[in-house]
């Protein structure tokens, strides 16, 4: 049986439009996003559970792959070590990966190899995904305001 981690790579395609989010949204919408899931958090991460002082906010997509499109289904508050793992290819190319890697196995309580394996599986999909063409659904964003 596969590992339920706590901790995931939630890596965007290429060909998505998830980067233009924020600045497509009217103004100070992401603002009042943003505070609304600090608020939930409540000054814990919502994925490690750890107490910060500084809370990142996170987009939550669902990829419809047979579809195509890709739905906006949470905005969540996380820690910064946690949101440096979920976007681990950003993470790599500003050199932290090692970083990552050891926050990964810390918070899922697992080994090198479990990490290694659940990347590699994370990189195929984005591969995949990112060969084609994404339909963006935020339908659920009055959800998050
Ligand atoms: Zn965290």
């Amino acid at each position: 049986m596969k590992r339920q981690f706590k901790l995931n790579f939630e890596l965007i395609p290429d060909s998505c439009w998830f980067s233009n989010l924020r600045s497509a949204l009217p103004a100070g919408a992401w603002d009042i996003i943003r505070k609304k899931a600090y608020a939930r958090a409540g000054g814990k991460c919502m994925i490690c559970g750890e107490k910060t002082a500084r809370l990142e906010a996170h987009e939550r997509w669902e990829f419809d792959d047979e579809r195509g499109v890709q739905k906006l289904v949470d905005v969540i508050a996380v820690c910064r070590p946690c949101h440096e793992v979920i976007h681990i290819g950003r993470t790599a190319l500003m050199g932290r990966e090692r970083e990552a890697a050891e926050r990964f196995m810390a918070v899922n309580g697992c080994t090198y190899s479990e990490f290694r394996a659940a990347l590699g599986e994370a990189n195929e999909k984005h591969r995949e995904r990112s060969a084609k063409e994404w339909l963006l659904d935020v339908s659920e964003l009055d959800k998050f305001m």
